[in-house]
């Protein structure tokens, strides 16, 4: 029997995240016997562990304050617990379910033996000291080490957490556990982190996009007007690997402003801004006077050729969608978690533009995270290139799998179908197996 998920609706995100999912799965799937008699449609929207903990931290006048903080150990029928951790404000139970959810399946497209979980806390990093955001890390791996290690639970970054809350809660796990597994991934180089880590999910969503131009229109990125949102970790590389392939971003966003620039927005400079100096995008104007500084949202205004919505859940929505297609977008790759809307994505595959969902084209953070522990756990270290290879072959087997399911499900254009049909089986019968 389906799930009622009007059950869930004090938490709308992992509601919306269900709701994709089951309305997607064909018939054959739904009326699939052995899944009925095993209950799997209940069973696999329940996680297996949710831990919340309060997480006290001193601040630089030495007063103390108090954060939520979560794990969510969703399912490890495909291997460890793995997922990103997320600090801020907006984290909550409801989110953290339905990106452990997702994870489930993203984890299980890659190939490789992870199974689903996130976690975080409401801490907001913005405004705070580096010693604040390291005491903070400190005091949540306090709470956390307990519940993760090399062979349970293997957490990495996510919105809020990189390369220096990493090494901070990493030194820490080791320093409370006495163990210097690979308990996290996306490690700073010198504590055993792996090549081409930061850059992988922002690379791995432009070869998935790359592929399928190439397959559904007998084209590339090359030449191509882009539209990226976000300026974090994952569109900066995204912007990167655009530009190297031969297609210029000309807009990008932050939570304030976007910017436009119709020359193009060059890589080094906004990740000085960015990922550096931890500034605001409408500093890139100070160094490209040409550039148009807008608000946030305007960025799906903008016309181009393909889209990366690459910042936060939600972030577009049906009117945007109706201004991207008005203005001619052929494709539209996420490399965020869930950012567009239901009624957005409906309206993509509807009008046969190729739209990719996040569980599919960013799924390169978690399968460098999972060479991450292969490498540690062969005691090896493997440059960057061959990482990078590697990620190109995932990410070209990923794309292959969920268009060919796609295709033969009738519904070529709509990989939402063929991410979730693959996947939902994938994980349905190693639960059975179990
Ligand atoms: P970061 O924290 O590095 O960057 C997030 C970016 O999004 C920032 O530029 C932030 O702006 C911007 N942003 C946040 N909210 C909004 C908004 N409402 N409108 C416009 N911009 C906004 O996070 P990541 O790049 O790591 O993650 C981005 C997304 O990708 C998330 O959905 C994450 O779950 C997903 N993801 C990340 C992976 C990874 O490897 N990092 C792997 C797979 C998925 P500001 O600077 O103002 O805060």
């Amino acid at each position: 029997m389906l799930p009622d998920l009007n059950r869930f609706s004090n938490e709308p995100e992992f509601q919306k995240a269900l709701k994709e999912m089951f309305s997607s799965l064909d018939k054959s799937v739904l009326s699939n016997k052995v899944y009925n008699d095993n209950d799997i449609f209940n069973k696999i929207i329940e996680p297996d562990h949710v831990y919340t903990f309060d997480v006290k931290w001193v601040d630089d006048h030495g007063n103390e304050h108090v954060n939520k903080g979560y794990r969510i150990q969703f399912n490890n029928v495909n291997g460890v617990y793995k997922g990103g951790l997320r600090f801020h404000p907006s984290v909550n139970i409801s989110i953290l379910k339905f990106l452990a959810f997702e994870q489930i399946f993203k984890n299980y497209l890659t190939t490789l033996p992870m199974g689903g979980a996130k976690g975080g806390s409401d801490f907001d990093p913005k405004g705070k000291s580096d010693a604040e955001v390291i005491r903070f890390c400190q005091a949540f791996m306090k709470c956390l080490y307990p519940h993760i290690g090399v062979d349970l639970d293997v957490p990495a970054g996510d919105i809020g957490v990189g390369a220096r809350e990493i090494r901070a809660m990493y030194l820490a796990y080791k320093e409370y556990s006495g163990k210097s597994d690979c308990s996290l991934t996306g490690k700073p180089i010198d504590l055993g982190g792996s090549l081409c880590r930061t850059e992988a999910t922002g690379f791995g969503v432009t070869y998935f996009a790359n592929q399928a131009l190439q397959t559904y229109k007998n084209t590339s990125l090359k030449g191509k007007t882009v539209v990226v949102s976000g300026s974090g970790n994952v569109a900066l590389y995204c912007l990167k690997k655009v530009t190297e392939l031969g297609g210029k971003v000309v807009a990008m966003n932050d939570s304030s402003n976007a910017i436009y620039n119709p020359d193009g927005i060059e890589f080094n400079t906004l990740r000085e801004i960015k990922e550096v100096k931890r500034g605001r995008i409408k500093e890139y104007k100070d160094v490209y006077p040409n550039t148009e500084v807008l608000n946030s949202k305007d960025i799906w205004g903008i016309k181009c050729d393909v889209a990366f919505p690459c910042a936060t859940q939600f972030e577009l929505d049906e009117n945007d969608a109706k201004k991207l297609i008005n203005n001619g977008v052929i494709g539209v790759f996420e490399g965020a978690n869930m950012p567009c809307t239901l009624e957005a994505a409906e309206l993509f595959i509807k009008n046969k533009i190729i739209y990719s969902p996040g569980k599919a084209s960013n799924a390169g953070g978690v399968a460098v995270s999972g060479l991450e522990i292969e490498q540690n756990k062969k005691g090896e270290k493997w440059s960057f290139d061959d990482v990078d290879h590697r990620l190109q072959g995932i990410m070209s087997n990923i794309f292959n799998n969920i268009y060919k399911t796609a295709k033969d499900l009738g519904d070529e254009y709509n990989l939402v179908k063929g991410a979730n049909n693959y996947a939902f089986i994938g994980i349905a019968d190693k639960m059975i197996n179990r």
